[in-house]
């Protein structure tokens, strides 16, 4: 894939380097696919097949940066998951986890809302009845407003309407909450700002949207912009789930609340390497969502009153380490 905004010397070495690793890259895979078969039935045989939920941003084949793919890989990929996994909604997601699973499955969302996702990407979902979750962040797609990270790039790219919002809904497709201001919640803390971002900001939606919105998604979603506060939070107010995106496996018997995303790369190769389960993958550390009882101590919850809330004894015997992404 080339990189946006490249020109000339540099986007011959950026693309060289990057055939390179997609060779490399294709070496491996090929070379320890034999293994990760035979795991992967073994793993299917005891009801212990992967649980995997991807993230996408933007479908469109004008103004692509890197949050963006291409409607014929888009397109390509989807075909490559259905032959080779059960394509699941969230909910099936977490009651696969929750009570074994037989057949490698993967669950699809999208990020943010943008508007061009409606022109191809979720028609072919919808028309095949592939099931997706859709977060989008409430300022943006109920005032228009362009996300920052694209103004940044100089580019204004159009993000979704309620009333695109309300039709997805209508063929099924799951609405999700992403804040209201696409903030990184990890650097946040006050309690009161948190709980409009993740509470107030998801009842809204869910008003305008006219269904449920049961599963809330971190805005870029890596170790560092988490919060186990905000966990905690969306925990009490009762989301059904909440995803995070710095990449991860699920197997049954893990945690169902916090969902692991993994970042849909448009080089199919990588892709595939992810979903197949590279066990170097494995060893990607979970984050430890629950409030620890020191932390729990001085939690605000919905209703802002301080009290304890849920906490993992085991969290405060050796405290998680948050990673930096
Ligand atoms: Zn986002």
């Amino acid at each position: 894939m080339t990189r946006p905004g490249l020109t000339g010397g540099m986007a011959y070495y950026f693309n060289t380097m990057n055939l390179l690793k997609q060779g490399l890259l294709g070496l491996y895979y090929y070379t320890s696919y034999p293994y990760r078969r035979r795991q992967n039935r073994r793993r299917a045989a005891a009801g212990r097949a992967p649980v995997m939920v991807l993230f996408y941003h933007r479908i469109a084949d004008e103004q692509a940066n890197d949050w963006t793919c291409g409607c014929d890989v888009f397109a390509r990929q989807v075909r490559w998951m259905k032959r080779h996994f059960d394509l699941v909604s969230l909910a099936e997601a977490q009651r696969r986890i929750r009570d074994g699973n037989h057949r490698p499955a993967i669950s699809i969302t999208f990020d943010d809302g943008y508007a061009d996702n409606c022109r191809m990407a979720l028609p072919l979902l919808i028309s095949q009845q592939v099931p997706c979750t859709y977060f989008v962040s409430l300022r943006h797609v109920s005032e228009g407003v362009p996300f920052e990270h694209d103004v940044a790039r100089g580019q204004t790219i159009a993000v979704n309407t309620i009333e695109q919002l309300r039709t997805l809904a209508s063929a099924g497709v799951e609405i999700g909450a992403h804040t209201r201001t696409h903030a990184n919640l990890g650097a946040l803390d006050d309690d009161a700002q948190l709980y409009d971002e993740i509470v107030t900001a998801g009842r809204e939606l869910q008003e305008a949207v006219g269904a449920p919105v049961r599963y809330f998604a971190f805005p870029y979603g890596q170790y560092a912009n988490l919060n186990r506060r905000a966990f905690a939070m969306a925990r009490e107010a009762g989301y059904e789930a909440v995803c995070s995106a710095y990449g991860g496996f699920h197997f049954p018997g893990d945690d169902d609340f916090h969902l692991q995303r993994i970042h849909a790369d448009p080089d199919l190769i990588r892709l595939k390497n992810w979903l197949t389960v590279d066990p170097r993958k494995l060893r990607v550390p979970r984050y430890e969502c629950r409030l620890s009882l020191r932390e729990s101590t001085c939690f605000r919850g919905a209703t802002g009153d301080l009290r304890e809330a849920e906490s993992d004894p085991a969290a405060d015997a050796a405290p998680a380490e948050v990673h930096a992404c």
